[in-house]
């Protein structure tokens, strides 16, 4: 024995170890990276990270390439044969600057939005838009206004924050989850390691795509969607559950904006001296503001002044959704799907969310400061991503989820939608883009 070659079976892949998140994409998962002589050797997930548990995905993985990749550029090239013939030469940093400046300055003295500046995945998103700003150009944007941005925007509007870094379902006491668009790639291991926990549970699964591939080929049931037309789907379904009653009209009056009175001549909320939201007090029958303490918003309430009534949003919508251009009969050519398959698939979003409402008992506090013993929770859920939102379609699509899961009372309620903080965050504590250009000189503010 004692002539046996000693094995090493466990040799020493780094000797440092860094650890950071990945930003593959927006999930920022815990990374240990493997430094071994001042370079990155291989990455793996971080076992005590809360975001991903160790999980890495092989986005996640290849990020390595973003610095060891053969292929990526060391210094600037400078084309010298035809286009496409791919024939570069290195030039140095001051000679790309200069080309680069030849360019860009006539177009900044003259007129600097006349440059419309596209970056990548916007990882270094802070300093192209800080670039542009200082050019003088408003027309700049990233990979996320071909994607998910409508998401974002649409959730921060209607309901103060989206999903995927926003927040994401209760995957610990949801029983009926409904995925929207969703490749893989996008919030990767969140949405994996939930799906694994409502497979383990036995909870419900459905998936709407044009195909059925990923996230889709596992769902419990596909919904074969036509490209494009998921908010017409949705409006459906929200029309169906208007017309059916299946609606939570408590968490509607009190934790929403439903009961505010809506000028009837501008379509804008009613407000108070003070600036807040106007709503009819159920017990008073008399204007209040929406946050006093005691208030019961009534989603029917009303104000005659000098011959106009002013009505609730809720009105509005019930005016606007009803109408049978959404019933699934008129829909279902549109969207692919058959309208009694809608309206299944209203019913059990409504069969869930009420007849198997969960109750913790926990006491809680609302924003009015009112005390609660127990806590409501619908337990159905939802998440969308590119495939609804990257249409000139999305902003309205992504609008019309989320009033559909605010009108079944499952934001920021046990079994539905959680928020992480900081949100949601009310849309007008988001800065206001500044659009100024003069020639020679930056945007007037940020943008
Ligand atoms: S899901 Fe994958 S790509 Fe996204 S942050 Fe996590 S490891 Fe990176």
């Amino acid at each position: 024995m004692k002539d046996q070659p000693y094995l090493n079976t466990s040799p020493k892949v780094s000797d440092e170890i860094r650890k950071t998140t990945c930003y593959m994409c927006a999930c920022r998962c815990g990374i240990n990276v493997h430094m071994k002589e001042g370079k990155v050797a291989y990455i793996e997930g971080n076992r005590d990270h809360p975001v991903n548990k160790g999980v890495l995905c092989a986005k996640g993985s290849a990020g390595i390439m973003q610095v060891n990749a053969p292929s990526r550029l060391n210094a600037p090239l400078k084309r010298v044969g035809p286009r496409g013939s791919g024939q570069f030469e290195e030039i140095s940093w001051g000679e790309a600057l200069d080309i680069a400046a030849g360019w860009l300055k006539p177009i900044r003295d003259e007129n600097p939005e006349k440059l419309a500046f596209f970056t990548g995945r916007d990882q270094s998103q802070s300093f192209t838009s800080f670039w542009a700003q200082n050019f003088g150009t408003p027309n700049y944007a990233a990979h996320g206004g071909f994607c998910s941005v409508n998401m974002a925007a649409a959730g921060i509007y209607t309901m103060g924050g989206a999903f995927w870094e926003f927040g994401q379902p209760d995957w610990d006491q949801t029983k009926l989850f409904m995925l929207f668009g969703v490749a893989e790639d996008h919030d990767s291991n969140p949405i994996k390691m939930g799906l694994g926990k409502l497979k383990e549970r036995g909870a419900k699964v459905i998936g709407v795509n044009p195909i059925r591939t990923g996230y889709n080929a596992v769902a419990d049931e596909w919904v074969g969607i036509t490209p494009g037309t998921d908010g017409l789907f949705i409006l459906s379904l929200i029309h169906e559950l208007l017309k059916a009653g299946r609606i939570d009209l408590h968490y509607l009056s009190q934790y929403t904006n439903a009961p505010v009175l809506l000028d009837a001549e501008t379509g804008l909320l009613m407000r108070d001296e003070n600036g807040k939201e106007l709503v009819i007090d159920r017990s008073t029958k008399k204007p209040a503001s929406f946050d006093q303490k005691g208030v019961k918003p009534d989603l029917n309430g009303s104000r005659r002044i000098g011959g106009t009534t002013h009505r609730t949003v809720f009105h509005a919508m019930i005016e606007r959704y009803l109408d049978p251009q959404y019933a699934p009969e008129a829909v279902a050519k549109d969207v692919g799907i058959p309208a009694g398959k809608i309206r299944a698939i209203a019913n059990e979003l409504a069969r869930v969310a009420f007849d198997e409402a969960i109750e913790l008992d926990q006491e809680w506090t609302d924003f009015r400061g009112e005390t609660h013993a127990k806590m409501t929770g619908r337990p159905v859920s939802f998440h969308a991503m590119r495939g609804i939102s990257a249409h000139s379609n999305g902003f309205q699509t992504c609008r019309a989820l989320h009033i559909l899961q605010i009108i079944l009372g499952s934001v920021e309620a046990p079994g539905g939608f959680r928020f992480k903080p900081p949100y949601p965050k009310p849309a007008t504590i988001h800065p206001k883009p500044h659009c100024k250009t003069t020639p020679g000189a930056p945007l007037d503010g940020p943008h």
